[in-house]
């Protein structure tokens, strides 16, 4: 008899109770080695103050545990209340979210009655770093923060969950066409990595003709790696395409802890009547036994939950208008089925798959030389633009040579065209008249700037590094 792994479960609000009931319901039943330790996240710990939505014993648990079951939970409406999801992946470290996306076609009617793909999508930095800042009246930015570290663990994560599931081919899928410094660092890593998997095939595609392949044909894809936002919106879509995103679970995956989910919300008008699609949740809960190694017992309940699908028992979400059974009732249908495959989708069989164990990340330091060239000044201006540029001009000094000023990216001076749209933020270029300066001739100009009445709203070093240029040109420059 296998050990009893403790699990932290959440059952989390709206339907949640209902579907972490029939969910636990059917592991018991399969023979589960589970061992629950019941927490409290959500809208009761909110409205009572926590603004985290998660309590200090419930972090000791998860901590302990290092595995997370969790229903879906309401994030009260108005300000102040962060997303719990978001404070426990970075908190915890998650760095992979693994979404599977099956069709079950006929038995769930899909326009992509072959697809069966999985989207490995990074769970902590880019656009969800949440770093965000108004400079000026008309500007507001949001720091896209893409790093080496992040992309390794991801790249080499997707890599071995494809030999780990038998799977053929990785894509990777970014927009370095346009953002070639950060898109540009995970495409990079996704070649330096994908050289040591001689044996499956790797492709990278551009992320917004990647997407429109997906939704045309998804079978073409197996395993793709993308960065957190197109990720983000890649598996929801690609979810739909399935048959309803109400089928789909997940698993956010970190060197020490994990937490598998259903991917869609609460649902609070559906609550409490018996009435909410458990299978989400269940096949989050099948990724959760694959982790902790009960490769059995995940195979005896996704090959059950799928002869259930077979045998035409469906929630009221699936069945459309036709005979429908409540949440209660297809758990045990599914628990009827135990032992059971099915006869026309593809059975699983999870059993004999190695560990699901990364090592863990080793930073190498490297020694760089890194030198600094220059400096974009950004500056709040409403004006004319040659006016501010031959301002800045005298205000270099024989330390800087302007270089350029853009606006939104676009160069505007020196010789700009009269029909680009200039908002009140400017990103002026000075570079060190020798092709090199120092952080006190910064210092200077920005004093400089200063009193000739400019307001100066953030600053950016200009690097070399090992000689080459470290910073993206303006469009136009
Ligand atoms: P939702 O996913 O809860 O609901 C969208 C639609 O799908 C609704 O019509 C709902 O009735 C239906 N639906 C969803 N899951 C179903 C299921 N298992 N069975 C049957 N029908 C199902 O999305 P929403 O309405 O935008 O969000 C509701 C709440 O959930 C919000 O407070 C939101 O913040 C939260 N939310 C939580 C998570 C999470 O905890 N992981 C994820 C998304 C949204």
């Amino acid at each position: 008899m296998t050990q009893k792994c403790p699990i932290t479960v959440a059952k989390g609000d709206g339907i949640g109770p209902e579907i972490m009931d029939a969910t636990l319901h059917i592991l018991n039943s399969a023979g589960a080695q589970i061992e629950p330790e019941f927490i409290d996240i959500g809208e009761k710990v909110y409205l009572a103050g926590n603004s985290a939505g998660i309590s200090a014993s419930s972090w000791e648990s998860l901590r302990r545990t290092k595995v997370f079951l969790k229903a879906p939970i309401t994030t009260p409406q108005g300000g102040g209340f962060k997303s719990l999801n978001v404070t426990t992946r970075k908190a915890l470290g998650l760095y992979a979210n693994v979404r599977p996306c099956t069709s079950y076609d006929p038995f769930i009617p899909s326009k992509q009655p072959k697809m069966d793909l999985v989207i490995i999508r990074e769970n902590e930095e880019d656009l969800y770093a949440g770093i965000e800042h108004q400079q000026t009246p008309e500007v507001v930015q949001c720091l896209k923060l893409i790093t080496r570290p992040g992309c390794e663990k991801i790249v080499r994560y997707g890599f071995e969950y494809a030999m780990r599931n038998k799977r053929k081919k990785v894509t990777c899928m970014t927009k370095d066409n346009i953002m070639k410094m950060t898109d540009g660092l995970f495409h990079k890593v996704f070649d330096e990595i994908s050289a040591e998997y001689p044996d499956l095939e790797k492709e990278h595609w551009i992320i917004d003709i990647g997407m429109a392949k997906i939704a045309d044909s998804p079978q073409e894809f197996d395993v793709i790696i993308m960065p957190n936002l197109y990720g983000d919106i890649a598996s929801d879509v690609a979810a739909q395409i399935t048959g309803s995103v109400g089928l789909a679970g997940s698993a956010n995956i970190g060197e020490e802890c994990s937490m598998f989910e259903a991917i869609h919300g609460s649902a609070p008008r559906r609550a409490g009547q018996n009435v909410a699609n458990p299978s989400g949740l269940l096949l989050g809960s099948v990724l959760m036994l694959q982790h902790i190694n009960q490769n059995e017992i995940a195979s005896l309940v996704h090959n059950a939950w799928l002869r259930t699908l077979e045998d035409g028992v469906y929630t009221y979400d699936i069945a459309k208008g036709k005979a429908s059974v409540g949440t209660k009732e297809f758990a045990e249908e599914v628990v009827k089925r135990l032992g059971q495959k099915p006869n026309t989708l593809k059975a699983v069989d999870y059993t004999g798959a190695p560990s699901q164990t990364m090592k863990k990340y080793e930073r190498k330091i490297t020694n760089i030389n890194r030198e600094l060239q220059g400096a974009d000044v950004f500056i709040y201006y409403v004006g004319e633009t040659n006016a501010l540029g031959q301002k800045l001009e005298a205000l270099a000094g024989p330390e800087f040579k302007l270089g350029m000023i853009s606006n939104r990216g676009a160069k505007v001076y020196p010789n700009g065209l009269p029909e680009t749209f200039c908002t009140d933020h400017w990103r002026c270029r000075f570079l060190g008249a020798n092709g090199k300066t120092t952080h006190a001739d910064i210092r200077n100009l920005l004093s400089r700037i200063e009193s000739a009445g400019l307001e100066w709203i953030k600053l950016e070093g200009l690097y070399l590094f090992d000689g080459q240029r470290a910073y993206s040109l303006g469009q136009g420059e």
